[in-house]
Parts: C-alpha cells; structure tokens; sequence
C-alpha cells in the first residue's frame, strides 16, 4: 500500500515537472480572456511545446445539445516566436445527435491589434477531432486569435451612438437579457412604408456574420445623397434586432443564452419570459405591430454555418405554398444581386422551432433562417471578411427594393 502511494506521488511529481519544463521552456506568457467576447478555455503546454487550448461547451437546459466553436483569445509572447496552437473540444451536440463542430473547411483568424483581422488555415486533425495551426508573434508580444472576425457588444454600441438622433432611425429598448443587457430593435426607414422587413442577428454568439451584414445594410440606407437608398425607404422599413443573445457575445459563448436556452428554438409556443427574456421581449413587440396592423411583411433570422443556406419553413404538418413560391423568388433576387450562391435549403430539410418556422406557422410571416458560409464566399470566390458582410449588407437592400417592388 505504501510502496502504491510512492508510485501515485511519484508519477504525478515527474507529470508535475514535465509541464514545468514544457512551460519554462516555452515562448508563450499567458493566454489572455479578460475581455470583452473572448471565450472561456483551458489551456496547457505539451511536451513538444504545442499549446493545447480546451474550449468550454455551453450547455442547454433539459437537453443533450452543447456547443462549443467560438474561439477568441490573446496569445501573449516572445515577439518573433512560433507557437502551434492545438484546439479542443469540438464534440458538440446539436438536436441530440453527435456534431463535430470543426472540418476540413474550418478558418481562423489573427489580429496585431484586435481590430483588423485577416484569415488563416487551419489543420483537421481528423481522428481526434481537433484543429491545429501555427502562427507568429509579432513585434508587440501579442496576437489576437478569432473563429471569425469578432463583432462585440461595443462595437453595435458604437455603430448606435452614430446613427442615433438621424431622421430615419428610431431606436427603441424593447426589454433585455437575463443578465439585464438592453435590448433593442433598430427601425431604419418610415413606420408608414408600404413595406416592413425584420431581420434578427445574434441568436448565436458565434456567429457574428449577421452583425456585419447589418451593420452594411443600415450604413447603405442611411446615405445622404444617394438617391437609390432615398428610394428603398420609400419602398420599406427596417425593423433590426441587431444583437439577441448579448449576454453570449459578452462572455464569448458559443450557442446559448446563459440559461442554456436556445434563441432559435421553441418558437413554436410563446416564449418563456424568466429563462429566455431575450425571446420574450421580441415577441412583445411582434404581438404589439400584429395588434397595430404593422405585421412584418417578411423576417431574416441571420445565422453562420457551414454550408450557408437559405433554410426555408417547411413546418411537417401544413404546407405553405404560396410562402415556398414567394421564397423562391426571394431566392431568385438573392441569386441575381448579391454574392449567395449557396441557394435554398431542399424540401427535405427540416429544422422545427426556429423562429422561421414559428412566426411562419403561428404568425403568417414570411420568415426564413438565413445562414452564411463561415469559410468561404463562393460568390467572391473568396474567405470571408467583415468587409464582404457588410457588402452584402448593401446588396440586400436592392433584393428587398426588387422583392416589393415585384409584388405590386
Ligand atoms: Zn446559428
């Protein structure tokens, strides 16, 4: 017994000091996630100096699913120096089946600053699971590493403070997160339009790519002296809930509220005000323009994938034609005068609860999930970039003009 406890002490000394020694002789300082969106991790130097980075999944309440993909962190080191990064934990679950949520396709991004990003490969470590990749500490001893190019609560804020107190913008706080975060629905364009648009972005923290396309799409219609843009507004309005699950984005999560509710899921019933506030608020104000006869003409639930398709309601019990012809066409122009080439979803898809197919059955709207490729552009031929989000940001705002104007 006690020749088995030397052992066990022994052993883990010898554990103890190989990290010793991997550390000590590593360039790396310290892996920063003090701030603002970056995402909770482990992470440890192995003995042949690679870092290994385990990401933390979040959890959904009463529920298999959990989900980790979202990286955000500062690499503080040696300036000059290589470091090959080892991510882990990608074994998510997704509607209760196992879903790896990496592959061959997966970027990353860096930064020198935190602020301009450019992409990188990555290596899919296929057995285990895992990406792998190398990257070089510049001049001022940090490197900022990104699943995506990071759209955080500060900059919806910023982007606010500038286009607050313009003629066509109204902002109004509509209620707000579980950890008391406003929220707020963007209205860009005249309350008495022909035409009325909501598009929701941020469900999921992850995926900031709605965020940008917003962001493009409210800069675009809000030109002075641009006569296209002056014109799209007399056609419709804007309705944007730029930012829904912000406590997620805060704390760098990847899927859920911080209650393991998922904001695109359950809306098939009204939504649960103490475990997701966030899904309740929004429905408030969607019973609110119902009761006023400002029923959204047409919903955008903004999301980032994979595959980047245009996910179609398909609700198994009833069919909706006219909704899947009007869609069609909606996917037409999308095809036509923006850089999507992903297409609609197939007639088999089905994804039941996402606010597409709940303000479609419960509502009548005209609601569709609109992912976007987090690989690459095929359109551009080209990986994406804040820049080519919000380009087509701009591009929807002619999509839209043409949907409504086609149906007069
Ligand atoms: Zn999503």
């Amino acid at each position: 017994m006690r020749h088995l406890a030397f052992l066990i002490l022994h052993t883990f000394a010898v554990v103890l000091l190989m990290v010793h020694h991997a550390m000590a002789a590593s360039p790396l300082h310290f892996i920063d996630t003090s701030f603002e969106n970056a995402s909770p991790l482990d992470w440890q130097v192995l003995a042949d100096q690679t870092v290994r980075i385990d990401l933390i999944y979040d959890h959904e309440r009463d529920s298999p699913n959990r989900a980790a993909g979202h990286w955000h962190f500062r690499v503080d080191a040696e300036p000059g120096s290589q470091l090959t990064l080892l991510l882990n934990h990608f074994s998510n679950v997704w509607n209760g089946r196992s879903a790896l949520a990496c592959s061959d396709a997966t970027i990353g991004f860096i930064s020198a600053d935190g602020m301009t990003w450019e992409s990188i490969e990555t290596e899919f470590i296929k057995d285990s699971g895992q990406l792998r990749f190398t990257v070089t500490i510049p001049p001022g001893g940090s490197l900022w590493v990104a699943r995506l190019p990071p759209y955080r609560i500060s900059d919806l804020n910023r982007l606010l403070d500038q286009i607050r107190g313009h003629s066509q913008v109204e902002i109004t706080r509509i209620g707000e997160t579980v950890q008391r975060r406003p929220l707020e629905i963007v209205r860009i364009g005249r309350d008495d339009a022909p035409y009325r648009v909501f598009i929701r972005a941020r469900a999921h923290p992850w995926e900031p790519g709605g965020n940008w396309v917003v962001e493009g799409m409210i800069r675009h219609l809000l030109k002075t002296h641009d006569e296209q843009s002056a014109t799209y507004l007399d056609q419709y309005c804007v309705y944007i809930m730029p930012m829904a699950n912000k406590d997620g984005v805060a704390m760098g999560r990847t899927r859920f509220n911080v209650l393991g509710k998922d904001l695109n899921r359950d809306w098939n019933a009204p939504p649960d005000a103490t475990l997701c506030p966030e899904n309740a608020a929004l429905e408030r104000w969607l019973t609110k323009m119902l009761d006023s006869g400002r029923r959204p003409h047409l919903a955008l639930e903004m999301h980032n994938d994979e595959s980047g398709k245009l996910h179609l309601s398909r609700p198994d019990a009833t069919q909706f034609e006219a909704y899947i012809a009007r869609m069609h066409r909606l996917e037409s122009l999308l095809l036509t005068k923006t850089w999507f080439r992903e297409g609609a979803t197939d007639p088999s898809f089905r994804n039941s609860g996402t606010l597409g197919e709940g303000w479609l059955t419960r509502f009548g709207i005209d609601a569709v999930v609109h992912e976007l490729n987090a690989n690459w552009i095929e359109g551009l031929q080209s990986r994406p970039s804040a820049e080519h989000w919000m380009t087509y940001g701009e591009q929807l705002c002619d999509v839209l003009d043409a949907y409504f104007k086609a149906a007069e």
